[in-house]
């Protein structure tokens, strides 16, 4: 059983029942929404299609809505522009026109007064870049750096820059309200700079039952050097490393991925890395040495999920990329990982249980662990020590909780109800639905985790059996 989950950006190339349907049986976990190009009606429609074709197939399937974030983009060309190093480009803002060839509008107003003369600016995923030459009330002068070919509606990059956008902008509230209406599992927040970029957020859900998992994308030097206390926040991190890789010298993406994925073993916080994993695959059915050795090595940090972005939103190969991360990181996995989770500084008494737990089934080299959980935190914390043999059944009360779950490496979650006053019926119930669905067979090995009651109080227990 694969470890490591996989995220599938959905898009026009992958948002068919058949094609969704496909994906879930190659073994995709979450399936992510980037609000940067999807209309809400799309929206509603994929996600009910994900939801059904998962249910027809008795799994779970997680949903990612991903915000757009304060993003700066150049507005409409009336044609492509083929722009060439050495050549003049204006920026214009507030309908500012001008006389210059090769020129364009903005989005953000306050662009202007954010960067200085002598700065570069990314255009385009970083495609062309251009030096900020002189200012103006309502217009920027620079020289290209770079040959490309400039669309409309282009992600401009300002690397270091500190960008004094609204971390939620009013698209953002719009989409996160359709997430909530949605009951999707996850949020992801872009542009992430500090903390209170997150808290904000927390206080918008606040207000509602549904509460989504929060996913802070670092994607940005800021988020970088303020990545301690962003951890501390987030219920998830994402290493953005399409942004990243602008915002960054791209020498020290690596290692930059490396101490996110490091720190966020350290304090048992789950942890996404993507984006370009298999780029190639857009347009080719086979991934590159370099692509599948990258992969390799998120698998081997024990990145809790792997994600796909083009790849499958637009692509020509959306089940054959799943099917492509899937068998690296199953082969990753049996060769071993780098063990950050030995890092760990336990707190809570829970913790230490579950430690314990995964200690157990590490030296017997148990064929499961089995848990249950009300609100997931077992669940979490049994994965964050990312037991070496034993997949995690993580038996759980509440549906949504098993969803939520859908991110955490090694789990696999299901529903049920629970017995509360008899956790012998409980464990025997969750066993045979493990028999049944052939998880488990008799003369298995397994460690289970529970919580049994003693008195007024519940007392947290470790079981080894034989099935
Ligand atoms: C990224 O930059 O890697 C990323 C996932 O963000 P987006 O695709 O939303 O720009």
């Amino acid at each position: 059983m694969r470890k490591t989950k996989i995220i599938t950006t959905l898009g026009p190339a992958s948002s068919k029942a058949k094609k969704i349907g496909k994906m879930i049986d190659m073994g995709l976990d979450i399936v992510r929404l980037n609000m940067s190009h999807a209309p809400h009606d799309w929206v509603r429609e994929v996600v009910a299609t994900v939801r059904e074709q998962a249910d027809k197939r008795g799994k779970i399937v997680g949903v990612l809505l991903d915000t757009q974030g304060p993003e700066i983009r150049t507005g409409n060309l009336p044609a492509e522009l083929n722009l060439e190093p050495g050549e003049k480009f204006t920026f214009t803002v507030r309908g500012e026109t001008s006389e210059e060839l090769h020129s364009v509008d903005v989005n953000y107003e306050n662009f202007i007064n954010d960067i200085s003369v002598d700065d570069v600016i990314m255009v385009d995923s970083g495609e062309i870049h251009m030096k900020v030459l002189a200012k103006f009330d309502n217009k920027v002068e620079c020289e290209i750096l770079t040959p490309g070919k400039l669309g409309s509606r282009r992600h401009i990059n300002l690397p270091g820059v500190k960008v004094s956008l609204p971390p939620i902008t009013d698209k953002d509230r719009a989409d996160i309200a359709l997430g909530i209406e949605l009951e999707v599992d996850f949020i992801a927040l872009s542009f992430v700079r500090e903390a209170g970029d997150i808290k904000m957020l927390r206080e918008l859900l606040a207000e509602h039952s549904h509460k989504p998992a929060i996913i802070a994308k670092i994607e940005d030097q800021q988020a970088v050097k303020n990545f301690d206390e962003i951890v501390a926040v987030a219920d998830g991190i994402m290493v953005a490393r399409g942004d990243l890789g602008i915002e960054c010298p791209y020498e020290e993406l690596p290692i930059i991925q490396r101490r996110l994925v490091k720190t966020c073993l350290r304090l048992g916080r789950p942890v996404i890395v993507a984006t370009h994993m298999l780029e190639s695959m857009i347009e080719s059915p086979m991934p590159t040495r370099a692509e599948i050795t990258d992969v390799a090595n998120a698998v081997f940090e024990e990145t809790d999920a792997i994600m796909l972005s083009g790849e499958s939103a637009v692509g020509q190969y959306p089940v054959k990329c799943v099917e492509v991360l899937d068998r690296i990181a199953r082969r990753t996995e049996r060769s071993g990982g780098a063990d950050y989770h030995k890092l760990a500084e336990f707190v809570d008494p829970r913790e230490k249980l579950a430690n314990s737990a995964v200690v157990l089934a590490d030296q017997l080299k148990a064929d499961a662990v089995l848990l249950f959980t009300n609100t997931g935190t077992m669940a979490r914390y049994v994965s964050w020590q990312r037991p070496r043999y034993s997949p995690i059944y993580a038996a759980c009360s509440d549906a949504k909780v098993a969803a939520s779950l859908t991110l955490n490496w090694g789990v696999r979650p299901f529903q049920m109800d629970f017995d509360e006053g008899h956790p012998d019926t409980t464990i025997d119930r969750a066993l045979q639905k493990l028999i049944t669905e052939g998880k488990l067979e008799a003369g298995n090995s397994i460690i289970i985790i529970t919580g049994i009651k003693v008195g007024d109080q519940v007392v947290g227990s470790i079981q080894s059996r034989i099935v």
